[in-house]
């Protein structure tokens, strides 16, 4: 007997007939006499939905009521899938975040989890009882409802098929795999068997949302199994694993890229030392995160330094550059909402040189300017105008081969 944990996110669950169609797909597992636990994304674009709800309520709602508002579409979708499976015949029960004993740190709306108390959800698995999870959501040690940040369900996914020690954790999407580049920007992304748990990380945390970037993390720490594959297709997905020492790894395995990048240039500071603390130091106080940095040094002493922020983190980060002038000391400062982040992502690179003058080469032939760089062992990402963002994805794509055999 298996204990297989499956997460089904919002498109997969956009209406009752494809619930239908799930609980049918756990009927023959739970035929097969596996324990089955359940984790369900809201249905459709119901988040979005209740975000927007909140933001019509308040410029900015307060952050405990925020996440007991936004954690409700969950419930929504987990208590139907239960109840359609016991309709069926198959014994269900449907448990919000702190039903199942999941505990966070109390960081509202991008909580942490700490703790999974299992007893409940256990004695259910072994009365052979599927359980199902409201995904996105736990509980503080205030007793306070949290969330776990956008694409949160894939998180609890995790954790909780760690905490059971499954032998899976399925991630049932609207794709059937993880592939080589976003199929839906381009035609020629080809479906990746496996892939390490390392490009993984790195495909995630620079921007392939298909995975929330904190339940790679937990899968690799806690090494579980984790299988990517569409909800209401046949196939075997994409399966993440560790790295093995005698596979020769692809030279890349693929390209991500993020919509969501601005870019500010505070020009005119001193070139001396201590200018990028200066900066850096009041934006990190204001907790926007910064992502690329670059200082190039001008005339007469004076530099220029740009970095980029999450688009949302703009306006907040240009007040806060305005607000410190005095200890930042600085002509004048410009920025671009129109730029995006490209990435070349491979395990293979760390055994290549030539990987980066390859990508340069390939985006100036397609004419595409590269305004920042920055590279790891085993990425390397450019930073460049949006309206280029489909020519160099495809140019990439291209150029090193990753294209559908
Ligand atoms: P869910 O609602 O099931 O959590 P998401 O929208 O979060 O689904 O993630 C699935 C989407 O991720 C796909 O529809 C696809 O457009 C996007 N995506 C981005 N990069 C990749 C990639 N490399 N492979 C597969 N899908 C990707
Ligand atoms: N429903 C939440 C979101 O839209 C969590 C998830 O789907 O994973 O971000
Ligand atoms: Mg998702």
């Amino acid at each position: 007997m298996s204990t297989i944990v499956k997460k089904y996110g919002g498109t997969s669950v956009s209406s009752i007939s494809k619930l239908k169609n799930i609980a049918q797909h756990i009927l023959e597992d739970y035929q097969n006499d596996n324990s089955i636990l359940v984790v369900l994304s809201a249905m459709g674009k119901t988040t979005d939905e209740l975000i927007t709800l909140a933001n019509k309520s308040s410029k900015s709602p307060n952050p405990r009521d925020y996440d007991m508002l936004v954690s409700s579409g969950e419930q929504i979708s987990a208590s139907l899938l239960s109840i359609i499976l016991n309709d069926i015949g198959v014994k269900a029960v449907a448990y919000t975040g702190w039903q199942a004993g999941i505990e966070t740190d109390n960081e509202h709306s991008g909580a942490r989890i700490s703790c999974i108390h299992t007893k409940r959800i256990k004695a259910d698995l072994s009365k052979k009882i599927v359980v199902i999870v409201a995904g996105f959501q736990g509980i503080n040690s205030k007793e306070d409802i949290t969330t776990l940040g956008r694409g949160g369900s894939d998180t609890t996914a995790v954790a909780l098929a760690s905490a059971l020690k499954a032998d899976e954790c399925q991630i049932y999407t609207d794709v059937d795999g993880v592939y080589t580049t976003d199929p839906r920007i381009c035609r020629k992304a080809r479906k990746l068997d496996s892939v390490t748990y390392e490009e993984m990380l790195e495909m995630s945390g620079l921007g392939s949302k298909v995975l929330q970037l904190r339940s790679v993390e937990f899968a690799s720490k806690y090494n579980v199994p984790l299988r990517v594959l569409h909800a209401h297709k046949d196939g075997a997905g994409t399966l993440i694993k560790k790295e093995e020492k005698k596979m020769e790894g692809a030279l890349i395995s693929g390209i991500a890229f993020t919509k969501d990048e601005a870019e500010i240039m505070v020009k005119g500071v001193k070139d001396q030392p201590g200018v990028a603390a200066k900066i850096l130091g009041p934006i990190g106080d204001a907790k926007i995160e910064v992502d690329m940095i670059v200082q190039n040094v001008g005339s007469n002493g004076l530099a220029d330094f740009t970095f980029t922020v999450r688009r949302n983190s703009l306006k907040n980060a240009l007040q806060v550059i305005e607000k410190n002038k005095k200890i930042m000391r600085y002509d004048s400062v410009s920025s671009a909402r129109n730029i995006v982040k490209v990435s070349l992502v491979g395990v293979g690179m760390r055994s290549h040189a030539g990987i980066a003058s390859k990508m340069f080469k390939c985006l100036a032939k397609n004419k595409v300017n590269i305004r920042m760089i920055s590279t790891s062992e085993i990425k390397i990402s450019v930073v460049i105008d949006q309206k280029n963002l489909e020519i160099a994805v495809q140019a990439l794509h291209n150029e090193f081969k990753l294209e559908k055999k």
